[in-house]
């Protein structure tokens, strides 16, 4: 019971420095997470927000740029002059000398009549009328169109920019196809990492520019439909079962939408390291913690049992002493009233046999009987001195004194207190002392209680049927004396072999154990300069070994 409450006391002590220290430990670490992260990943969003919106508003000013050049070329010529296609290949010529945005240029009169055409699809595009097109009748009316990336006559993926010019009555259009590997350069320059893409749709959801993964133009994207967004816009989505960030933004003019796409996983990889520091450092502080938490607990308790140890061990001695003190005192008294009366009655004794000695007495047909009968009287007084002198000396045993031991005799005591014990219980007290044993100053009677004890313990173990070997001998090395008592009992086993020294430590049955035998006798032996050890095995019996100094 009293090392269940060691037990208990050592968890409630362990986990309350945890609780203290683990616990503010882990909520100090997840709000500084917590908060980093968040921040964290708010900036990265700005940052894709950013990115969209320049990159949109590079697209925009590209347009622009493309409008007001080709407005400015209408502007200054004449229907005339571009409907020559002699002309109009200088004047293309000169437009693609500084950025090589056009791939081709036409003149397409009011009825859809393409005048002159400059570029790659001479022989396709020539001969077309444009009447029927959609991008026709937008121009007529807007002034200005761009179009969306169309297949067109030529079967192949562009866009173009259209502007109408009013000469005199008649109005006329010119027409150019721009270079979309410009538009897709902007783009491009928008895929981050590993996984990171981007690209443009246009208000149906269509893809203007080829994305880096899944889907071709004019195609639907691989991405959550963002073709209805009117502002830029962050956010994190799962798509197709997967985490993305998605940023977009305007391309006013066409009112396309730029989307961008990153893997989270790139993007936050900082802040995963972070994370995954944070934890090290966590787990780190909790070993620490844990190791000085058992560490400094351990010490403590073993303080604590040394103290209840030397508690116990002084109460029960004080008891002891006490006891002994009283028991001795009466002893004491009793020798001592009874030697008295002895005296008298040996003198008178010593008397009776000088008057035996007489003649007439000796003459007495009696003699015989009262010379036996004071012989008898004078016997059993020696028997009863014997015996009140044993009692004397008990008496002086009982106080505690340093005499010159043989510790050979202390066993011998020892062992003749309990030899009816055990041989009723057929144990065997074996003993191999040494003779040259040196005596040591020291009080026997405490001794005398350790091997008790000790000894005690044995005959328990063993129960019935059984040996103790019993056996000194002196270390000249050392200059101290070895003293082994061995059983051949069951032995304790590996867990409680450690525990047997503490204090109520007992496995004996309620009512036969105390659990103080050992740990009286540890505390005696240091005391007195000794040392007291314990080897046992399983099944095959204990030794108890204890050195005590000569000196
Ligand atoms: P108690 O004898 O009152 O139980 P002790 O302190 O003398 O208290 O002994 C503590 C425990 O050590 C015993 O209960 C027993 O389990 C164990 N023990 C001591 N000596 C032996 C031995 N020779 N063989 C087996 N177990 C032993």
């Amino acid at each position: 019971m009293e090392q269940g409450y060691y037990q208990k006391l050592w968890w409630e002590i362990i986990l309350t420095t945890l609780g203290f220290s683990v616990i503010p430990l882990f909520i100090l670490g997840a709000v500084i997470y917590q908060q980093f992260s968040a921040s964290y990943s708010a900036k990265v969003m700005e940052n894709m927000k950013t990115l969209a919106e320049n990159r949109s508003a590079s697209i925009d000013l590209f347009f622009d740029e493309r409008i007001s050049q080709l407005s400015g070329l209408a502007q200054t010529n004449s229907l005339a002059q571009l409907s020559n296609e002699d002309y109009l290949h200088k004047v293309f010529n000169i437009i693609q000398a500084r950025s090589k945005s056009y791939l081709d240029l036409g003149i397409i009169d009011q009825e859809g009549n393409h005048l002159a055409y400059v570029g790659p699809y001479h022989s396709i595009l020539k001969p077309v009328n444009f009447k029927n097109e959609d991008w026709f009748h937008a121009v007529l009316s807007t002034g200005v169109y761009v179009s969306d990336v169309f297949l067109g006559f030529r079967k192949l993926p562009h866009f173009i920019i259209a502007v109408m010019v009013r000469e005199k009555n008649q109005s006329w259009i010119l027409r150019a196809t721009i270079d979309s590997d410009i538009i897709e350069n902007i783009v491009r320059a928008a895929w981050i990492g590993k996984k990171g893409d981007a690209f443009i749709i246009n208000r149906h959801n269509i893809l203007q520019t080829s994305p880096r993964f899944g889907g071709a133009i004019l195609e639907a994207p691989n991405a959550p439909d963002f073709s209805k967004v009117t502002v830029p816009e962050a956010e994190d989505m799962t798509f197709n079962g997967e985490e993305m960030l998605f940023a977009t933004g305007i391309i006013k003019l066409k009112k396309w939408v730029l989307v961008i796409k990153e893997d989270p996983t790139d993007q936050l990889s900082p802040l995963l390291h972070a994370r995954f520091i944070m934890v090290l450092i966590f787990l780190g502080g909790v070993i620490l913690i844990i190791i000085g938490a058992v560490v400094t607990t351990r010490s403590m308790m073993k303080e604590l049992m040394i103290m209840d140890r030397k508690k116990a061990t002084s109460d029960e001695l004080m008891i002891q002493e006490s006891k002994m003190a009283a028991l001795g005192k009466m002893a004491a008294g009793i020798a001592h009233e009874i030697n008295n009366p002895l005296a008298v009655i040996g003198e008178k004794a010593g008397w009776i046999k000088d008057l035996l000695k007489m003649e007439d007495i000796s003459k007495s047909e009696n003699f015989q009987e009262y010379a036996d009968a004071v012989n008898k009287i004078e016997q059993h007084i020696n028997r009863a001195k014997t015996i009140t002198h044993r009692l004397l000396g008990f008496a002086r045993r009982m106080e505690p004194v340093t005499e010159r031991v043989n510790i050979n005799t202390v066993l011998d005591e020892s062992v003749s207190f309990l030899e009816n014990d055990a041989r009723y219980r057929n144990i065997d007290i074996q003993v191999d002392y040494a003779a040259d044993l040196p005596l040591i100053t020291s009080d026997p009677s405490q001794w005398q209680q350790v091997f008790l004890n000790i000894l005690n313990n044995a005959i328990d173990a063993i129960g019935k049927e059984g040996e103790i070997n019993i056996k000194s001998k002196h270390i000249a090395k050392n200059n101290e004396i070895r003293i082994e008592i061995n059983d051949n009992g069951p032995g304790i086993p590996k867990d409680v072999v450690t525990k047997i020294f503490d204090p109520f430590f007992t496995t004996k049955e309620v009512g036969k154990g105390t659990g103080l035998g050992l740990s009286i006798s540890y505390s005696i032996v240091e005391k007195l300069g000794g040392r007291m050890m314990v080897a046992s095995e399983d099944g095959k019996g204990t030794t108890f070994t204890i050195y005590l100094p000569v000196t």
